[in-house]
């Protein structure tokens, strides 16, 4: 389900909308690394011509955060783009090494990070037991459930507290391949699509909660592509969490706090869902928003491979986003994603006078009224 990417640039008429609002634009200061330097070096790629050191890092350069495709006036994705063009690298062998043991890692051992299976175990809440089958299934996602466990024990918490019929895979859950789909593995994709929804099927769930922005896009848009519709609904944690603080099952208090939301890029701009984050978070908290913000969101700067490839460039671009909230003067960040949380405490690890980075379970499981 790769797009024709030579029809796609043909289209292309050069306006350079696209370069300023590139994050790696933004970045690096090097026209080439935006929006519409990809789509040249594409073209150098699928004309047969040999790709130039510059060409190869700018098509590496992208999270496919889609902050492009609203600008553009021919209606090109250059995501689309980008994806294909990394499948021809691959095919041509200039697709490097550290990408590939990332996809190798997430095909022979379930995660990115080649984490043993049992780990996923360390974000269940102390004497939670999953049932087998159970009406909805919460899925932590691999950055969550492996790296950040707090914010997916958090969430489960909630679920579980407002009594909601809920299981989990435990040491059976595996990545959703989103890695695999940005960079043009389709194949590879398809056959963890097929495994992945007969597994999430074989709990009988009627609705499958995911905690990741990636995930949910992946379950919820990519997997009907690659294999069928499935028979259970793919849900956003703070779609259900706004769901069971307006019916009274979730009883929270406001914090008094001022808490900037960020916007994950998956979330915001594949599926507008803009309105249910900022109602929980505002059910805790005061709302405060970034300059850019909801479909205009920055990107974080790290998913596709590029914090693994050039992790200075996406520290840059944590590290503005937390400037941007230092200036702003409020005491905490409130994230939907785990990944942009990870990679953003991570570049900012040094400064312990930041505001904490916090994910909104998190937020609202400590402004929860007479909890047990
Ligand atoms: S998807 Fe994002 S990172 Fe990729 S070219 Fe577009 S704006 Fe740049
Ligand atoms: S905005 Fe669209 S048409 Fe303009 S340069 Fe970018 S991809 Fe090409």
């Amino acid at each position: 389900m790769l797009t024709n990417p030579e029809e796609t640039i043909e289209a292309c008429i050069g306006c350079g909308r696209c370069t300023e609002v590139c994050p790696f634009y933004r970045a690096t200061g090097d026209e080439r690394n935006g929006a519409m330097g990809k789509v040249e070096a594409a073209k150098v790629l699928f004309d047969g011509g040999t790709p130039s050191a510059e060409d190869l890092k700018t098509l590496l350069l992208c999270t496919r955060c889609d902050r492009c495709v609203q600008e553009c006036p021919a209606e090109i994705s250059v995501p689309d783009i980008v994806q294909s063009a990394r499948a021809e690298l691959r095919k041509i062998g200039r697709w490097p090494e550290k990408c590939l043991g990332i996809a190798r890692s997430i095909v022979e051992s379930g995660s990115p990070m080649a984490a043993a299976p049992q780990e996923r175990l360390a974000c269940l809440p102390p004497g939670f037991e999953p049932p087998e089958k159970a009406e909805y299934l919460y899925l932590p996602g691999c950055w969550s459930g492996l790296k950040l466990p707090e914010t997916a024990r958090a969430s489960l918490q909630l679920l579980i507290e407002a009594g909601l019929d809920v299981t989990v895979l435990g040491d059976k859950e595996r990545c959703c391949g989103l890695f695999l789909i940005d960079n043009g593995m389709m194949d590879e994709a398809k056959a963890i699509a097929e495994e992945n929804t007969l597994l999430l099927e074989s709990t009988s769930a009627k609705v499958v909660i995911a905690e990741c922005p990636g995930c949910y896009d992946v379950f919820k848009h990519v997997y009907p592509r690659l294999f069928r519709e499935p028979h259970y609904k793919v849900a956003f944690i703070s779609e259900v969490l706004r769901g069971l603080i307006e019916h009274g099952k979730l009883k929270v208090r406001g914090s008094g706090k001022r808490v900037i939301y960020k916007d994950p890029c998956p979330l915001a701009r594949r599926h507008a869902m803009l309105e249910a984050p900022r109602q929980v978070l505002g059910a805790v908290a005061e709302v405060v928003e970034f300059d850019e913000h909801g479909k205009d969101a920055v990107c974080c700067g790290a998913p596709a491979g590029v914090k693994a490839l050039y992790p200075e460039i996406a520290d840059k671009l944590a590290k503005d986003l937390m400037d941007e909230v230092a200036a702003k003067g409020v005491e905490e960040v409130g994230m939907s994603c785990a990944f942009c949380m990870y990679h953003m405490q991570g570049a900012v690890k040094d400064s312990d006078d930041r505001p904490r980075i916090r994910s909104l379970s998190q937020l609202v499981l400590e402004s929860v009224e007479d909890r047990p």
